[in-house]
């Protein structure tokens, strides 16, 4: 382990403790569904989805099958819920793994119906509506009553189970466009009425971290989270959120430089004066973005320094001028705390003019993970 490159720390506890958190949040009857998808932002679905089952979460989700296929074969047993379209195939195995699906229309609520009659199974699924986004579901904005009829169509395939009527919100960031979420997630409130006036009542959902944290009063039947049980959802602090991920790398040489030495490929950077640098084992080949160059903070024994020249594949270089005490084999932190000092991985994002969910998915799988209990 001392002699790795780089690696992510994933603190499980802080993982079960931000879930205790938000599940507390959690009206009577709203189940909080743990989103997994994308290798859970890179820290690890498996290990990230034991945690939060073991914690009580009764139902989690990945992207696509594959993905929850991968969580079966972990031994994880929960039902999971895929946010994308599965096409016939896919039916005897959702069926047979307790996986649950959207159908995003009728036509693709008709092939599962073929395939699930032809097998003689049932298949769990949530009917997918689009209020805005303009991504999965069936369109609904200008066309309520054409797609609450859509809706009554697929919930009537006998080899359907629909269980629920779930929409994603385009989730704008600018408070003074906060109104169009709530114009979308009322619009998707009047067509779940809509549906129950003609008798049809499913479990609803809407929310992802950004809404359920600011708009906790639309939480309906479920909430599906990921950025906030991580820790990376801008104003989850406020609730007492932290972050469960760590970026670590290593001090592998130091060395004096004189005034005018260029630093790196390019020759970007040149020594304004004479310099102490140090190579760290970290670069873009494990996920960090190349046009970060100078200017990236890190972390040695407990002070700020920055990346000079331009990251390279696995290695980047860091001023250690003011840090006198630096030794090489020291803990270098990317992002994370080090003593009185912290990077939040939202202030590395915000380095780029990027979202913390990238940050962290951009990570390359390969990237030694420490879980932290
Ligand atoms: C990724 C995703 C979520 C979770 O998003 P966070 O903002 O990280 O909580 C919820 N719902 C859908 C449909 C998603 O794709």
């Amino acid at each position: 382990m001392s002699d790795r490159r780089c690696w992510l720390e994933v603190d499980l506890g802080r993982l079960r403790e931000n879930y205790r958190i938000l599940r507390g949040r959690c009206r009577p009857g709203c189940t909080l569904i743990g989103v997994v998808k994308a290798n859970a932002y890179g820290m690890g679905a498996p290990a990230v989805a034991r945690a939060l089952t073991e914690e009580g979460c009764a139902m989690l989700s990945t992207a696509d099958l594959a993905e929850a296929l991968e969580l079966r074969r972990a031994g994880i047993r929960a039902p999971i819920l895929l946010l994308g379209p599965i096409g016939p195939e896919g039916v005897e195995e959702a069926c047979r793994e307790d996986i649950v699906v959207p159908v995003v229309d009728l036509e693709n609520g008709r092939r599962l119906e073929t395939e699930a009659a032809r097998l003689g199974l049932r298949l769990r699924t949530h009917i997918k509506v689009d209020v805005g986004l303009t991504r999965l579901g069936i369109p609904v904005p200008s066309r309520e009553e054409a797609a609450a009829r859509e809706v009554e169509a697929i919930a009537a395939l006998p080899h359907l189970t629909s269980e629920g009527l779930m929409t994603h919100i385009s989730g704008v960031m600018d408070p003074a466009l906060d109104y169009r979420n709530v114009e979308q997630m009322e619009l998707f409130l009047r067509f779940g009425r809509r549906l129950e006036e003609k008798g049809l009542r499913l479990k609803m959902h809407c929310e992802s971290s950004l809404l359920y944290l600011s708009h906790p009063e639309y939480q309906m039947d479920y909430v599906r989270l990921t950025s906030a049980l991580l820790g990376i959802q801008p104003g989850g602090e406020k609730l007492g959120l932290g972050c469960v991920a760590q970026l670590k790398t290593r001090l592998l040489q130091i060395k004096r430089i004189p005034a005018g030495t260029s630093v790196g490929y390019w020759m970007t950077f040149t020594a304004p004066q004479d310099m102490v640098i140090g190579v760290v084992g970290v670069g873009y080949g494990d996920g960090l973005i190349r046009s970060l160059c100078g200017g990236a903070p890190m972390l040695v024994r407990g002070r700020r320094t920055t990346v000079v020249g331009k990251l390279s594949m696995s290695f980047a270089v860091v001023d250690l001028t003011h840090i006198p005490e630096a030794a090489v084999g020291d803990t270098v932190t990317v992002f994370g705390r080090d003593g009185e000092e912290a990077v939040s991985v939202q202030e590395y994002a915000a380095l780029y003019g990027g979202h913390a969910c990238e940050v962290v998915t951009m990570l390359k799988e390969s990237i030694h993970k420490i879980y932290l209990p």
